[in-house]
């Protein structure tokens, strides 16, 4: 039993529509398919929550929706069109799409969430009625009708552990099931999303609660390449990643799949597989939990940039018991995420993205480290960017950090700082952002290239 996901580009046309219904037709195991909302056609087009996004704006401003609304429509109506489905089905998304606009705007706090909603879901309906009128027996599925309950926290839902019980009876269910991704139920009735991105969420849910044997997601890419294609010439797309390598990538910049979308599957112990709708019979890229043979030490390698450090010295630092703690509790008083803490003896960097650091809170920090803490220098170092090298076979591999040491110093480039963690399934190198492409480059000629 598989549950089968596709993104946006997959679902973007007509065209695109007939090969997903043909991927799904080809294995009567693929039994639920969760679906995107309409993505974009062409570079400059507008991906359907894109255009519901401007749709809630122009609606909560009491401005005139009549044409958002109509773009909106009119999109799906292309589709109905070209796959001739009728006007039942266009009737019904049209009546979906204008009825968000009769609903209440004060105190209505799960308001945005519902309008992005209906992209997914009025495309799960176009789907289930496509599917069914070329002979696959096919339902469309509210997530409320699945069982999929999850947290009221608008735009950020996480799914409700009871979930997973009644998803369960899906698998009695004869049909091939149509859901749409990104959204779940409150137990209130509410819909709220998951994050954008989100139905890479939906099809990890609902392959845990059906307990499926593999979930299959279907994007524009023959799988996860091994480092980003638009800083490598054509890189290679890896055949197999561990969930943990996966995490390390994901972090990192590598953002082929939403990375909330790795735990359910994760927990469900369910092997998944990342393939391309425009080239399925590429083996695409399987995720699983252990390495099924022996793999090369280093799978993957990945670079994002905006990261921000703030450098501390202080004389005799180690000897100062509860230092650390309380530089932490400046930062958790000013709720600041960290990365990374890479450390000297009389030292200590802590690295942030960006964005964690606005200009209040810098100072902030500045004062309370010089002011209560009395260090003797804090800095704060900016435009950096973070290289790792990811594999969990570096454990027992001799030479990895040499070869990458090598690598960076025939292509002069400086390294900040270096952390591993115990697990060692990554080395974290920081950099000046200007490098960030030279390094990954030279990374990835050095251990795949050579
Ligand atoms: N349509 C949503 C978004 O654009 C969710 C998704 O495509 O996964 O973020």
């Amino acid at each position: 039993m598989k549950v089968i996901k596709f993104g946006g580009s997959s679902l973007a046309s007509a065209a695109q529509l007939e090969k997903v219904f043909q991927i799904v037709k080809a294995d009567k195991d693929r039994r639920f398919v969760v679906v995107s909302a309409p993505g974009k056609r062409h570079e400059d087009d507008t991906k359907v929550t894109d255009a519901l996004i401007k749709y809630y704006k122009a609606y909560i401003a009491e401005k005139n929706v009549a044409d958002i609304q109509n773009w909106i429509i009119d999109r799906y109506r292309g589709i109905i069109d070209d796959l001739s489905l009728g006007q039942g089905i266009l009737e019904r998304i049209s009546k979906s799409i204008i009825d968000l606009a009769s609903l209440p705007i004060e105190g209505n706090a799960f308001l945005y969430d519902t309008f992005l909603a209906a992209g997914e879901d009025n495309n799960a309906k176009l789907i289930a009625e496509y599917f069914k009128k070329n002979g696959l027996p096919a339902r469309y599925i509210h997530p409320q009708e699945a069982g999929l309950f999850v947290t009221s926290e608008p735009g950020k839902a996480r799914t409700l552990p009871s979930s997973y019980d009644k998803l369960e009876e899906l698998r009695n269910c004869d049909e091939v099931l149509v859901i749409p991704g990104f959204f779940g139920v409150t137990t209130e009735g509410q819909i709220c999303t998951f994050s954008r991105g989100g139905s890479d969420i939906t099809g990890s849910i609902i392959a845990a609660g059906v307990k499926a044997d593999l979930y299959e997601n279907f994007t524009d890419v023959d799988g996860i390449f091994a480092a980003h294609p638009g800083v490598v010439k054509k890189p290679h797309s890896i055949s197999e990643l561990t969930y943990k390598e996966m995490r390390e990538l994901a972090y990192a910049g590598f953002s082929v799949l939403h990375d909330e979308a790795l735990i359910p599957a994760y927990r469900g112990k369910i092997p998944l597989v990342i393939k391309n709708t425009n080239n399925p019979d590429h083996p695409g890229t399987k995720i699983v939990l252990k390495h099924t043979g022996a793999t090369i030490p280093v799978v993957g390698i990945a670079g994002d940039d905006d990261f921000v450090s703030i450098n501390i010295s202080k004389y005799l630092m180690n000897r100062e018991v509860g230092f650390g703690r309380k530089v932490l509790q400046i930062l958790e008083e000013l709720n600041i995420r960290w990365e990374h803490i890479p450390t000297g003896i009389d030292d200590m960097s802590i690295v942030l993205r960006a964005r964690e650091l606005t200009p209040i809170k810098e100072q902030e920090i500045i004062s309370q480290l010089t002011r209560h803490l009395e260090v003797d220098e804090v800095e704060i170092e900016r435009d950096l960017s973070i290289i790792m090298i990811v594999g969990e076979n570096m454990k027992s591999h001799i030479g990895v950090m040499a070869k990458a040491a090598e690598a960076f110093s025939k292509h002069h480039i400086n390294l900040e700082m270096i952390s591993q963690g115990s697990s060692e399934v990554s080395v974290m190198f920081v950099i000046k952002t200007e490098q960030e492409k030279a390094a990954v480059r030279a990374l990835y000629d050095s251990f795949f290239n050579s």
